[in-house]
Parts: structure tokens; sequence; C-alpha cells
């Protein structure tokens, strides 16, 4: 399947979460095989050569980063919200449009002067992608890229995430 096919199986469903919030739904792209193997070979394009490990911010971003690690031969260090992890290396609190979240990084698993990549389906405002790049900063890796399969460009994402490289399949 071609690229923008796959792409085009993302839906959009206004008033979710919140009235007013169109949100893009990756579900039926994610049911799709051929879809899901087109963007997931088109995102493992985006990562740089050097790069030693993806980082993936949890939910979608498992799946996501999953099937490009085994693309690419990488491992993945899960990015997960608080009280999951029974050894935590490190946590960031961002904030939302309306209050805040919290990311955590494992302990023993990012090694300092690693190259990694941040892999996430959507980046809206950048508060997700950008903590999680924190979290990996604070740990002495550094963030070689951030690959996402969309970009919402009206929430400018790119300039909370500062000068980090940052590739996205789709730019709506
Ligand atoms: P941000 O922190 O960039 O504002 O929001 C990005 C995070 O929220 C990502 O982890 C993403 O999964 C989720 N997100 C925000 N908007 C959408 C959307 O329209 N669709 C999907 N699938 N996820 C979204």
């Amino acid at each position: 399947m071609q690229l923008d096919e796959a792409l085009g199986l993302i839906t959009e469903i206004p008033d979710f979460p919140e009235p007013g919030v169109l949100f893009r739904d990756l579900s039926p792209l994610f049911a799709h095989g051929d879809g899901f193997a087109a963007v997931t070979d088109a995102l493992a394009a985006t990562v740089e050569p050097d790069v030693e490990l993806l980082a993936a911010v949890e939910a979608r971003g498992f799946m996501l980063a999953a099937a490009v690690g085994y693309a690419r031969g990488l491992g993945v260090v899960l990015v997960r919200k608080p009280g999951k992890l029974p050894l935590v290396a490190g946590r960031v609190h961002y904030e939302l449009e309306y209050g805040t979240a919290a990311l955590e990084l494992p302990e023993k698993v990012v090694h300092a002067g690693a190259r990694v990549a941040v892999v996430d389906d959507v980046l809206a405002t950048g508060g997700t992608v950008n903590a999680a790049c924190r979290l990996l900063e604070d740990a002495g890796a550094t963030v070689a890229g951030v690959s996402v399969v969309l970009e919402l460009a009206a929430l400018d994402g790119r300039s909370a995430l500062g000068g980090r490289k940052v590739s996205s399949l789709q730019i709506a």
C-alpha cells in the first residue's frame, strides 16, 4: 500500500476528547495490516543510521516504536505514565492544555551518551514529546530525532521542541 493511502486511513473525530477538539484517530490505520506496514516502513526511514535506541511514549507510541524497532533492529525504551514502572530513573512534569501530566523513564535502560530517537503517533503542542526528550537528556542521552506519523501544524509542536530534528509523515 502507498503511504498516502495508508495515511488516508486516519479518521477525524470532532469534539473528542472535549468539545471543539478535532481528534485524529489512528485506530483504523493500526488495524490495517498493509497500512500499518507502510507507515512503519516510512517511519523507520526517518530514523538516523547512528541511532542506538528508540524511545516510545505511552501508549500509541509503543506500537509504532515496537514495529519500527523490529524493522531497524533497534530496541525500545518505554516512557511511561506514573505508577507503572518499578524502578524509575527520572520523572518530568509538563503542562497540558488543561492541567498537568507526568512521564517516567525506567532505570538502567538508557546509558549516558546514547543516541536515541523518540517515536510517537501525533505531535500536537509538543508538550508530551518534549517531556520525553527532557527525560532522555537528563539521563545523559542525546535525542537524535523525533519521528511522528502526524504533526498538527497549527499547534506548533516544533517550537516546543526547540532545535530538535522532527520528522513527520504528514503535516495537517
Ligand atoms: P501534545 O503533548 O503534543 O499536545 O499531544 C501529543 C500527545 O497527545 C501524543 O502522545 C498523542 O498520542 C496525543 N494526541 C494529541 N492529539 C491527538 C490526536 O488528535 N490524535 C491522537 N491519536 N493522539 C493525540
